[in-house]
């Protein structure tokens, strides 16, 4: 079994108050695995660990063997570990064909430059729309990004990571605030993403993460209560009380 990300006595301490207790995570690499928990349980505060946007107190932090406690999210991302929404900004007036050709092109570690021609930029096109495909955009890629529905919103900030190249994605809650048929869409995208990546997902939808995750931890109080796959994790009677007492 080969390791992508591996987290060991992973601590996070806001001004004494421990958020994130000396943890130890694994994620196999190719597989999908997710983060879930209790409200307060320090879910997102080690994603952000995780993804470098905040520093640990104590810790250590590998990706593909080399230790990247230090480093920041950006060098993470040469690496090939990429946070969706790293790219915060969606450009709301440019189609998604030209967002994932900004992706791209910062992917190459250009910065966007709104001066340059379409012309000069159209040299991504057959990789954008590849990645526009991949994400199920191909009728929107002249749509302004502004006009997209919510759905397609997340699934156009996903292949602007994508863009980025990443062996590994990390998603922050990707089914926030979507209804049934674009959870259904995103899950079946996020499933063809890990045919050849590793995901990590924080997400709070249970249906969701039972359908897609190889592997789960459970987090509450900010130590790791369980981990397994889901039918292991859903019969843990302390993943049971955790979840009827939050
Ligand atoms: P979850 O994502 O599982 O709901 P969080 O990681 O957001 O949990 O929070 C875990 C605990 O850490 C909570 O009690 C929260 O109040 C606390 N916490 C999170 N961020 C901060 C911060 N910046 N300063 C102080 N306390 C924080």
């Amino acid at each position: 079994m080969e390791i992508a990300l591996q987290a060991t006595g992973l601590t996070k301490e806001f001004k004494g108050f421990v958020a994130v207790n000396n943890v130890d995570l694994s994620i196999e690499k190719g597989t999908i695995h997710a983060l879930i928990g209790p409200n307060g349980a320090g879910k997102t505060t080690c994603f952000n660990l995780l993804t470098k946007f905040l520093q640990p107190t104590r810790g250590t932090i590998k990706y593909e063997g080399r230790d990247i406690t230090r480093m920041k999210p950006a060098e993470i991302a040469r690496l090939g570990m990429v946070r969706s929404f790293q790219i915060s900004a969606i450009f709301p007036d440019l189609t998604v064909l030209q967002n994932v050709r900004v992706a791209l092109q910062r992917g190459r570690g250009e910065s966007y430059d709104f001066w340059r021609s379409d012309k000069i930029l159209s040299r991504f096109d057959d990789r954008a729309r590849a990645f526009i495909d991949e994400v199920g955009l191909t009728e929107f890629t002249d749509e302004r990004a502004a006009a997209l529905p919510y759905g397609r919103k997340r699934a156009l900030e996903i292949a602007t990571t994508l863009a980025l190249s990443p062996d590994m994605l990390l998603l922050d809650e990707p089914m926030a605030g979507m209804g049934r048929e674009d959870v259904e869409r995103i899950s079946k995208l996020i499933q063809k993403i890990a045919e050849n990546r590793t995901v990590l997902m924080v997400e709070h939808n249970l249906s969701v993460v039972a359908d897609l995750s190889d592997r789960i931890t459970v987090l509450a109080r900010g130590e790791i209560l369980a981990e397994g796959t889901y039918d292991e994790i859903s019969k843990a009677p302390e993943v049971i009380e955790a979840y009827i007492g939050a």
